[in-house]
C-alpha cells in the first residue's frame, strides 16, 4: 500500500490545500493500492507560482548542467526499475515480464535520449544579417494519461527541463504512484520551483492549469474529447498548446506479404497493453482474396493473449486498467456486434478463470466495413478489426478514412513497395513489416490524433521559442 499525502511543490513535499483523497485501484485485484492527494486548484496556483520564480535562474542554467541532471534522472530510475514495474503493472495491469522493458526503460531513455539530443541541440543559427536564438517557451503545464504512466510523463519533463523551462506535472489519477518515484529521485537535483507535482481529477486540477495566465505552454497526452477542450481552455490565454491524443491505427498488409508474419504480429501489436496503447494497430487490412486465411491465422494468435495474472510469468495479456475502461470496451464489442461486424472470437463475457481484476477476452472482429464505429472510434482494449481491401490503392484509402493520424503498418515482401505506400498514409509514424519501435524518432499525430512531437530532438523543439535579432 503507498500511501502519499503531499504534493511536491517549491522543492519539499507539502500538504494539498484540499482535504481530499484518491484511492488507487489495483486492476488485477480491484483493491486500493495506493492513495494520492486529490489536489485543488489553488495547489495549482502554488506550484505554477513556484514554477515562475524558478523559470528566470534555471533557464539560464548551463547545457551542460542540465544534462548532467537529466543523466542523473535517468541512472535514479535505472536504479528504481522493479519497483517502479511493480507499480505499473500493479496500477495499469501490463505483464510484469513486459514492464522493465516497455514501461521503465523507455521512461529511463526518454532522459538519456534527451541528454543526447540536448549535447547536439543547437540553440543559434544566423540567417542574413539576423541572430536567431532559441529559447525555452517558459513555464509547462505537463498532463499525462494513465497507460504509460512513467513513460508518458518523462516525454514531457524530459525536453522540458533539458530546454531551460520549468515544470508543473498533473500524472492521470488511476496511475499516478509513479510519478512520485519520480519526483522523489528529482528532490535534491533540481532546484526548489523547477519541477512540481500536483495529483487530482483532470476537471478541477488539469483545467486550472490549462487555463493558467501564467503559463506559457501545456503538453497534454490523452483522448481527443479531452484534448478539445484542453484546446478551448488554453484559448483565451493564447498559450502553446502540444496535444497527443488518440488513434485508429490500421496495418496495411499488401498482397505480396508473409501473411502468416504479418497478422501475427499484427494482432500481437494490437493487443499490446491489453490494447491500451494510442499507436495499437487496431485496423487490420487484408487483401480481400485472403481474408478468410487471416481470419484463421488471427484467431489462433489471438488464443496466446488469454488474460491472467500480470505477476505471472508467462502472462502475455493482463486485465484493463479499471472497471470503467472495461465497461467501455464491452459497450464497443456490443455496438460491433449490433451494427453487423462478424466476432470470430473473444466478446463481452469475461474469462471463465478469473474472478475478478478488469479483464476482457482477446476479440477479433472481421467483415469490418469503414461505417462502422467499430472501424472508425478508439476502443483502448483488446480488439480488432479485419477489413477487406482491394489493392493498394483501396487499402490507403481505408486507412486514411479517419479523423485520426497517428500511426500506421505495412506488410510487403517488396521494401520500395512498402515504403511507397508509407508515403501515403496521412500519420504521424508508419512501421515497415514490423519494424521495432524508435525512442529517438519523433512521436505524434496528423490530424485529431494530435499536434506537435514528443521524444528526440523533435521534443525539444516543442519546449523552445525562437527569436530573431536584426544586426
Ligand atoms: P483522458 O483524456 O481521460 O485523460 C488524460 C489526462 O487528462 C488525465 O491526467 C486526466 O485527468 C486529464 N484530464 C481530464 N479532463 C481534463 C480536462 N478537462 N482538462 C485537463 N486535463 C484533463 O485520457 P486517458 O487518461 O483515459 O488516456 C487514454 C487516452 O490517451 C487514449 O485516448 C489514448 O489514445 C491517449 N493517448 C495518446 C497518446 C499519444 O501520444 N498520442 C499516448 C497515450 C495515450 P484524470 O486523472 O482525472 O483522468
Amino acid at each position: 500500500m503507498r500511501e502519499h499525502e503531499r504534493l511536491y511543490l517549491d522543492g519539499a513535499w507539502v500538504p494539498s490545500e484540499g482535504s481530499g483523497a484518491i484511492e488507487v485501484v489495483e486492476a488485477a485485484t480491484e483493491e486500493v493500492m495506493g492513495r494520492v492527494p486529490a489536489g485543488v486548484p489553488a495547489d495549482v496556483d502554488r506550484a505554477v507560482a513556484a514554477a515562475r520564480a524558478a523559470f528566470p535562474a534555471w533557464s539560464q542554467t548551463s547545457v551542460a548542467e542540465r544534462t548532467e541532471v537529466l543523466s542523473e534522472v535517468a541512472a535514479g530510475i535505472n536504479a528504481r526499475i522493479d519497483e517502479l514495474a511493480d507499480l505499473v503493472s500493479a496500477e495499469v495491469g501490463m505483464p510484469r515480464a513486459q514492464t522493465p522493458l516497455i514501461q521503465v526503460a523507455l521512461a529511463m531513455v526518454d532522459f538519456s535520449n534527451t541528454a543526447a539530443a540536448l549535447a547536439e541541440h543547437s540553440a543559434e543559427t544566423v540567417v542574413g544579417h539576423s541572430l536567431v536564438v532559441r529559447e525555452p517557451v517558459g513555464v509547462v503545464g505537463a498532463i499525462a494519461p494513465w497507460n504509460f504512466p512513467l513513460h508518458q510523463v518523462a516525454a514531457k519533463v524530459a525536453p522540458a527541463l533539458a530546454t531551460g523551462c520549468t515544470v508543473v506535472l498533473k500524472p492521470s489519477e488511476q496511475a499516478p504512484l509513479t510519478a512520485f518515484v519520480l519526483f522523489d529521485i528529482l528532490d535534491g537535483l533540481l532546484p526548489p520551483g523547477v519541477c512540481n507535482l500536483v495529483t487530482g481529477a483532470g476537471p478541477a486540477v488539469g483545467r486550472a492549469l490549462v487555463a493558467h495566465p501564467d503559463v506559457d505552454m501545456v503538453s497534454f497526452t490523452g483522448s481527443t474529447p479531452t484534448g478539445r477542450q484542453v484546446a478551448a481552455d488554453a484559448a483565451p490565454t493564447v498559450k502553446r498548446v502540444a496535444l497527443e491524443l488518440g488513434g485508429k491505427s490500421a496495418n496495411l498488409i499488401l498482397d505480396d506479404a508473409d501473411l502468416e508474419r504479418a497478422v501475427t504480429d499484427g494482432v500481437g501489436k494490437c493487443y499490446l497493453n491489453a490494447g491500451q496503447a494510442c499507436q495499437a494497430l487496431t485496423r487490420m487490412l487484408v487483401p480481400s482474396e485472403r481474408l478468410a486465411e487471416a481470419e484463421e491465422i488471427a484467431v489462433a494468435a489471438a488464443a496466446i493473449y488469454e488474460p491472467g495474472d500480470p505477476f505471472a510469468p508467462d502472462t502475455l495479456m493482463g486485465p484493463l486498467v479499471s472497471s470503467a475502461q472495461r465497461s467501455r470496451v464491452r459497450d464497443d464489442i456490443l455496438r460491433a456486434t449490433s451494427e453487423g461486424a462478424r466476432l470470430l472470437t473473444g466478446g463481452v463475457e469475461a474469462p471463465e478463470h478469473l474472478d475478478r481484476g478488469y479483464y476482457v477476452r482477446p476479440t477479433v472482429f472481421s467483415e469490418v466495413t469503414s461505417g462502422m464505429a467499430v472501424a472508425r472510434e478508439e476502443i483502448f482494449g483488446p480488439v480488432l478489426a479485419l477489413m477487406a481491401h482491394d489493392g493498394d490503392d483501396h487499402a490507403v484509402a481505408l486507412a486514411n478514412d479517419s479523423i485520426y493520424g497517428l500511426a500506421g503498418g505495412v506488410w510487403s515482401s517488396d521494401p520500395d513497395r512498402a515504403l511507397s505506400v508509407a508515403r501515403r498514409l496521412r500519420c504521424g509514424q508508419v512501421e515497415l513489416n514490423g519494424a521495432i519501435f524508435n525512442p529517438e524518432a519523433p512521436f505524434g499525430g496528423y490530424r485529431q490524433s494530435g499536434n506537435g512531437r514528443e521524444l528526440g530532438r523533435a521534443g525539444l523543439d516543442e519546449y523552445l521559442e525562437t527569436k530573431a535579432i536584426q544586426r
